[in-house]
């Protein structure tokens, strides 16, 4: 015992036995930091090239097809090690790699969504005003509507043209491409916009897309800006202004992720939540070659919305699914529900020194201390929330730590102070086991936001934990 250390009291030994405080992983485990980073590459790479849904998709069915995944039949044979793929209209999809256990005693699911608050154009969505012009939007789940002017936006998307052919957009990704933009005002003049209460900064209907501002060359022509516009739409694309009535186009953040911090701890991207989740559980189901039980990993969209809709994960496709395998295995759909453990993997709100007092520090997650793992979520009184039991977190934290997994747990926020939900809530509708995990994220639902490379590596680890 060297001279500067002293004997530990009676009640600093009781205190390290009996306290518990999560540890910053990479002050206890220095080497997380090179491995976090080596596995961030390709995530962001993901985050840069697969924005949307429908992008998530492709690159998800590429990186199956390559992992040697085949598109599920209900009516094909399967044995343990066998992978197989479901895609949702191109805008959902389930993988599964069947297990040594028969599905009867139970199945692990793991659920992240791939849609992400952004703003969609309108029905109608091109018009003139003045000179300039300009898409309609809607935005598209919560998001703070003034945090969106005065920064480069990307359309992303498909239109579909009378005959039936389908056109995929993706403007304001290549460095060369131009870029779309929402105005404000400048500070000389926005004394009476300044009195607006943040909220209302920037209002819906002033979410307007500056397209163009030059006019077609021919006098006397009305809205000559906007038909310049079209024209231009027509020659890249062959559309015409009739045919957005059938296009889903959705506007994002601009160009790549990117480090952040001056020690590149940190990611920051549009739309991490919940591709954060997604990559993880997607390179988890990749990676598990002959995992104990059959797997279902679920990307799904419109989490961001209420999981509505037929690609939602509140809707039938993931019960039929679930039911065909149950079929297809010759076991009861309802005991195979009964045994199954889901994770619902999206983020959490990570603790924000600089905006503090709306959160309880003893409660909240926090960046760089790995995955978080959510009882509850909710608002008012947990409402919204599935509320995971004891014995579910005890299954799920036992899965962690037997393999080492940095995690903590997490709440969204002071009580009363605000609140959200996830798919755990369906999860658990179904009869299964479920809580939420993920990755804690600074700035949630902004265009940019930050989280730790640590925090998205535990997660990946905890996915492949639980699909052990
Ligand atoms: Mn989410
Ligand atoms: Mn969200």
């Amino acid at each position: 015992m060297s001279s500067e250390e002293k004997e530990k009291t009676k009640g600093q030994e009781l205190q390290d036995k009996l306290t518990w405080k999560f540890p910053l992983a990479a002050k206890e485990s220095p080497e997380l930091a090179a491995e976090a980073i080596r596995f961030c590459e390709p995530y962001k790479d993901f985050l840069t090239n697969a924005k949307i849904e429908r992008e998530v998709v492709r690159y998800a069915v590429d990186k199956l097809e390559e992992a040697g995944y085949t598109v599920f039949d209900p009516a094909a044979h399967y044995k343990s090690g066998d992978k197989v793929y479901y895609n949702n209209r191109g805008k959902a999809i389930i993988a599964t790699t069947f297990g040594k256990r028969p599905l009867s005693e139970g199945i692990r699911m793991n659920a992240a969504h791939i849609d992400s608050p952004r703003l969609d154009l309108k029905p109608s969505p091109l018009y003139e005003k003045d000179g300039v012009a300009y898409f309609k939007t809607h935005y598209y789940g919560g998001l703070r509507k003034y945090q969106w002017a005065t920064i480069p936006l990307a359309l992303h998307g498909v239109i579909y043209k009378k005959d039936g052919s389908c056109v995929d957009v993706r403007i304001g990704e290549d460095p060369s491409d131009p870029v779309l933009y929402i105005s404000d005002l400048l500070p000389h003049l926005a004394a009476k916009q300044n009195g607006r209460r943040l909220g209302d900064g920037i209002r819906g209907e002033e979410l307007n897309i500056i397209v163009g501002s030059v006019p077609y060359p021919e006098d006397g022509l009305k809205d000559a800006v906007k038909l310049n516009v079209l024209c231009i739409l027509n020659e890249k694309f062959g559309i015409t202004e009739a045919d957005f009535a059938r296009a889903e186009l959705e506007v994002t953040v601009a160009g790549p992720a990117r480090d952040a911090g001056l020690d590149r701890s940190l990611i920051a991207s549009a739309g991490h939540d919940d591709r954060v989740c997604a990559f993880p559980a997607l390179m988890a189901e990749i990676d598990s070659k002959e995992p104990e039980y059959t797997t279902v990993t679920i990307l799904t969209d419109k989490e961001e919305i209420g999981s509505v809709g037929n690609t939602g994960l509140n809707s039938d496709y993931v019960r039929h699914y679930l039911e065909y395998l149950a079929e297809n295995g010759g076991v009861s759909y309802k005991d195979m529900l009964k045994g199954a453990l889901c994770l619902s993997s999206d983020v959490s709100a990570a603790y924000d020194p600089t905006f503090a007092d709306v959160y309880e520090p003893g409660n909240s997650c926090y960046l760089g201390k790995g995955t978080v793992i959510m009882k509850y979520t909710g608002a008012r009184g947990k409402s919204g929330s599935s509320d995971a039991s004891a014995e579910t977190m005890y299954r799920v934290i036992d899965i962690m730590d037997r393999d080492k997994v940095y995690w903590q747990t997490g709440e969204l926020g002071k009580v009363d102070e605000g609140g959200g939900g996830t798919v755990a809530q369906f999860i658990a509708g179904m009869n299964i086991d479920v809580v939420d995990v993920g990755v804690p994220v600074i700035s949630m639902h902004a265009p940019i936001e930050i989280v730790s490379k640590i925090d998205v590596y535990e997660t990946y680890k905890a996915y492949r934990a639980f699909y052990k």
